[in-house]
């Protein structure tokens, strides 16, 4: 563990807001910034205005904060930060409506966030990493490698940079499936979390909230013990050891069997159905005996299942199944298993969909 890290956790842990450097208000709960105004030797009741202007308004300054005394905007700007980001590309889909944002930090690190729309449901798809260390065959941002993890503020802050573009369109539902492994960065990516949940931040539902995992089992069996009530979908994608292992490394680290017994724990203790999520890829995983072990799989955990198509990438070298081959495998799981959903994959045209998202050098498209 990093000493930073380590910082982060015990803070989260002991709630008092890290001391090192300028403090970034948009990674604090409201007891962490009560704490801090009252380090100011400021009264309580500032604290609510500024998570009000920080998380409510998602105002991008201090000076912006107009019923605080100007003297204690002056502090907040020498004690203070607030994460910002600058929207360097955003691209419309003319199929479906989807938008993709190319985000930019003040380190000039890069993500890519999306919003899917269907009917009056609006989604934000939120990045928790720039890049991913797993590198799994079939998705771009793998092959970024990772570059670093965001934190808590900076999450935070592309939820509200969502926000402010769409406005006045409602965000309400957020999906942790952009760029990066959530669980890989738990601290940060929770922390995100209770601050998007908060009344007094973004307030999201918790049952609008979902982590998409690729199968970090520790991370699992952690968040089966958090108080929140979120929506957990699992990156299948292979229901064999040895096909899963060949297109997604992380099975090398946390094999099937044992992904499966977290699964099992998690969803006895949550009482709660998770997602299975399954890219169909050609050829790899989308004969018979895969969708009839998908469904020996299935049996074993409360769950529903989203099959969805493979999107191409200039990166990988798989194409999607055909239609037949699609309705044949989603048949057979069918006659098996009672959720069993086929997601049409959004964006697809902007590399928006699933997989594709990359911020290194544009070729993901
Ligand atoms: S699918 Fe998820 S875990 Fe795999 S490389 Fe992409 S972002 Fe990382």
């Amino acid at each position: 563990m990093s000493e930073k890290k380590g910082a982060d956790r015990r803070d989260r842990k002991s709630g008092s807001p890290p001391r090192r450097g300028r403090i970034d208000l948009r990674g604090l709960t409201l007891t962490e910034i009560e704490q801090f105004v009252s380090s100011l030797g400021e009264p309580r009741y500032r604290a609510d205005q500024i998570a009000a202007w920080v998380f409510t308004r998602g105002v991008r300054g201090f000076e912006e904060m107009t019923d605080l005394p100007r003297a204690l905007r002056e502090r907040l700007a020498r004690d203070a930060k607030i994460a910002r980001t600058e929207v360097i590309e955003r691209e419309l889909s003319a199929i479906d409506g989807t938008e993709k944002f190319l985000l930019e930090y003040n380190d000039t690190a890069r993500i890519e966030a999306v919003v899917l729309r269907d009917g009056d449901r609006t989604t934000g798809c939120i990045s928790t990493q720039v890049g991913c260390r797993w590198g799994c065959s079939f998705c771009a941002t793998g092959t970024m490698g990772l570059k670093r993890n965001l934190t808590a503020a900076e999450i935070v802050e592309q939820i509200l940079a969502l926000r402010r573009n769409i406005a006045p369109e409602r965000l309400g539902n957020i999906v942790f499936m952009g760029m990066g492994e959530p669980l890989d960065n738990y601290d940060d990516t929770m922390k995100a979390i209770v601050i998007a949940n908060a009344p007094w931040g973004l307030e999201i539902g918790a049952r609008r909230i979902t982590i998409s995992t690729a199968g970090v089992v520790p991370g699992i069996l952690r968040l089966a013990e958090e108080d929140l009530q979120l929506n957990l979908a699992i990156s299948l994608n292979a229901p064999v050891q040895r096909l899963r292992a060949e297109i997604m490394p992380i099975a090398g680290k946390y094999p099937l069997n044992e992904l499966i017994d977290a699964l099992a724990k998690y969803t006895k203790r949550r009482g709660r159905r998770i997602t299975i999520e399954y890219v169909l890829l050609q050829d790899i995983n989308d004969s018979p005996e895969m969708a009839s072990m998908l469904a020996d799989l299935a049996d074993k955990l409360p769950c529903s299942i989203n099959v969805i198509c493979y999107n191409e990438t200039k990166k990988a070298a798989y194409a999607p199944p055909t239609d037949k081959t699609v309705e044949r495998f989603l048949a057979l799981l069918r006659a098996r298993c009672p959720t069993v959903v086929r997601r049409i994959s959004r964006g697809s045209d902007i590399a928006a969909g699933c997989g594709q998202l990359c911020a290194d050098d544009g070729q993901s498209r």
